[in-house]
């Protein structure tokens, strides 16, 4: 039984993109964060076909995401969120390595046995991982490192902070026996080649989404929702679609009802803003909660049962409903049939 939506994603530009980070990042490995469901794509299906472009370094956000991919025989998995007590059998089981991030973490390791481990450093973010200075003080002696790493707070912004960020780490060289440093996620990729280090972290971009300008046109589209159209009318001037009767036909319009709506993470703001088909097929009305109007007025020959394409550009779709091109990927819902 295939589900009336679908997330069609195109596998070919997913592994371009990785190879275009990889280029632009030079001799920097190239690895490639598919925390939270491989943000909404499905992490199995993007981490199979990264593997295959020839990344070798994933990044996940708990133990549980680690888990979902053991299978895969990934070279190097790491996740981010470290160790609490209730981790330490998947941990220990070296299916992946804890990004470390506190001093308690750092302890509950070494009492552990201590093996590979990767280090999260906090260089202004503020968020997760140890100050520098107890790195300086010897926090990390006798620990097996495999890479150091710190996050950018503002990559995707011509920020001060970018710089300074870049040379507390810059800082850290050598303090530690990590065999590798990495700093930079998408956005950082782009603030160019003194943020690349030894390894880049790459997520949004890897999946469409482009946090720099840099980007743009480098990085292309790989998640496609599609969705059959269940019912098509024909609505008369002066009726109105939708809840809340918010919009109003001016004309007799054609209208499909399609099988998408925000529960499925096509949000509420594509309401009158969102559309279809390169823009032929705008939104009209709310977007439902299982449903969405279009007016297909410019497509006569579509009908009950044929599958519409959403735009779904995230740059685009991210300025037509102000939600973020990372809401608009990790909210996607879990009815689509998954078109690997
Ligand atoms: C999510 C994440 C990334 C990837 O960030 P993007 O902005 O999606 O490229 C890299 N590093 C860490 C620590 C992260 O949490």
């Amino acid at each position: 039984m295939t589900a009336p939506l679908r997330l069609r994603l195109d596998t070919a530009a997913l592994q371009d993109n990785w190879r275009a980070l990889a280029r632009i990042s030079g001799p920097a490995a190239c690895g490639a964060a598919v925390k939270a469901n491989g943000y909404g794509l499905g992490a199995t299906v993007v981490a199979s076909h990264l593997a295959a472009a020839g990344c070798r370094d994933f990044f996940v956000a708990t133990w549980a995401e680690a888990e979902r991919l053991a299978g895969l025989g990934l070279p190097n998995l790491s996740v981010l969120h470290g160790v609490r007590d209730a981790d330490m059998d998947l941990a220990r089981s070296a299916m992946a390595r804890p990004v470390l991030s506190t001093p308690a973490q750092v302890a509950r390791w070494r009492d552990a046995g201590g093996g590979a481990c990767d280090v999260m450093v906090d260089t202004g973010m503020n968020r997760l991982g140890v100050a520098p200075q107890d790195v300086h003080d010897g926090l990390l002696d006798g620990l097996r490192i495999e890479t150091l790493m710190s996050h950018l707070a503002c990559a995707d912004e011509d920020h001060p902070m970018n710089a300074r960020q870049r040379d507390r780490f810059a800082s850290l060289a050598g303090a530690t026996g990590a065999r590798r440093m990495s700093l930079a996620n998408s956005a950082g990729i782009a603030l160019g080649s003194g943020y690349h280090f030894d390894l880049v972290r790459p997520g949004i971009a890897l999946y469409g989404g482009v946090p720099r300008d840099e980007l743009a046109g480098v990085i292309r589209q790989v998640a496609y929702p599609e969705a059959q159209i269940l019912q098509r009318r024909t609505v008369r001037a002066g009726e109105t679609v939708g809840y809340n009767a918010t919009w109003t036909a001016t004309r007799d319009t054609e209208v499909a009802i399609l099988n998408l709506g925000y529960a499925d993470g096509y949000r509420r703001a594509f309401s009158d803003r969102g559309s279809g088909e390169g823009g032929a097929l705008p939104v009209i009305g709310r977007v439902s909660m299982d449903l969405v109007a279009i007016d297909v007025t410019a497509r006569p020959a579509l009908a009950e049962g044929d599958w519409v394409t959403l735009d779904y550009a995230l740059p685009a779709a991210a300025m037509r409903s102000g939600v973020s091109q990372y809401e608009l990927l990790t909210g996607l819902g879990t009815r689509f049939a998954n078109q690997g």
